[in-house]
């Protein structure tokens, strides 16, 4: 890691207007470490993550997550919106940065970048700390690879109501900034854990949940499960090889959704969408529908 994230030597690149730090320069050790939260290896070594467009930084700030580095790009000076949340990351301790906007297609790999990114502290809840309440739900999913399907998942855990997602094995990074992207502001409000297949199936027995595992050799329709008299965890199978034997023979249910046509199966995010719905159907209400 360079000095950048240390916020040190970096006169020669910026010029502080205030509280706010003009950066124009690709070379400013700040832009190179905030850049460098692509790769993975930089993500985990700081715990912290990328994430862009000025409605899903403020959702976060509503959320609670204060913001590390605040950028904007110049043509956002002075919007009502943005120096709202540029107060706030000061108020916080935070840093704020106008940048370029070349700057910031750079720091966000695109050619019509948003006008506002934001480095936040990654957050995991403890496997040991889930507990779950009888209208719960959460999601597992079993080495996960692909972003956009993890991050599509989250998205539908939130909208479904559950309360967080579990991701077992080598999973992909809930922080990449494509899963970020997909998961459209949702990564800031549905809790994640990280654990492994032993602690996991250690975890089940005493938590007291009902495992409803997909499969496509499951005997029972999902759609006729009981999700009401206990709280559900539904655990998903990896996109190319599925549930490994170990996770499927924990199940306390093995749910298969009838397809028709050609498909061998389905998309794991559309799979993990249809179980998740129906999983909390009982749930989920339509305000002022007949
Ligand atoms: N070739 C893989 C297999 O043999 O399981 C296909 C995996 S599928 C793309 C990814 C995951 O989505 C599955 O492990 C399962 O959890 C879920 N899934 C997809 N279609 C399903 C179906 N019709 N019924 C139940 N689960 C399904």
């Amino acid at each position: 890691m360079s000095e950048g994230f240390k916020d040190q030597g970096r006169e020669r690149t910026e010029r502080r207007v205030g509280q706010v730090k003009e950066v124009t320069s690709l070379a400013n050790p700040l832009v190179k470490d905030i850049k460098a939260l692509s790769q993975k290896k930089t993500r985990e070594e700081t715990g912290t993550f990328l994430a862009e467009g000025l409605k899903l930084v403020i959702d976060a700030v509503e959320l609670g997550w204060s913001i590390r580095y605040l950028l904007y790009s110049k043509a956002a000076r002075g919007k009502p919106l943005v120096e709202k949340v540029a107060a706030r990351t000061v108020a916080r301790g935070g840093m704020v940065l106008e940048v370029s906007e070349k700057v910031m297609s750079s720091i966000t790999r695109k050619d019509n970048p948003q006008m506002v990114a934001a480095v936040f502290d990654q957050r995991w809840r403890a496997l040991s700390d889930v507990r779950l309440d009888k209208n719960e739900t959460w999601v597992a999913l079993d080495r996960v690879r692909d972003p956009g399907n993890l991050g599509t998942i989250i998205r539908t855990a939130d909208a479904a109501g559950a309360s967080g997602v579990m991701l077992i094995g080598d999973c992909t990074d809930p922080f990449s900034m494509e899963t970020v992207r997909a998961t459209m502001g949702s990564v800031f409000a549905v809790p994640l854990v990280k654990t492994g297949v032993e602690d996991f199936l250690r975890w089940k027995k005493t938590a007291g949940v009902a495992l409803v595992a997909t499969h496509l050799a499951g005997a029972v329709d999902y759609r006729k499960i009981d999700y009401k008299s206990r709280p559900t965890v539904v655990m998903m199978g990896n996109e190319q090889s599925g549930l490994p034997e170990e996770l499927a023979s924990a199940a306390d249910r093995l749910a298969r959704i009838p397809q028709a046509g050609l498909a061998d199966s389905l998309n794991l995010a559309i799979a993990t969408g249809i179980m998740l719905f129906e999983a909390r159907r009982h749930l989920l209400t339509l305000e002022g529908a007949e």
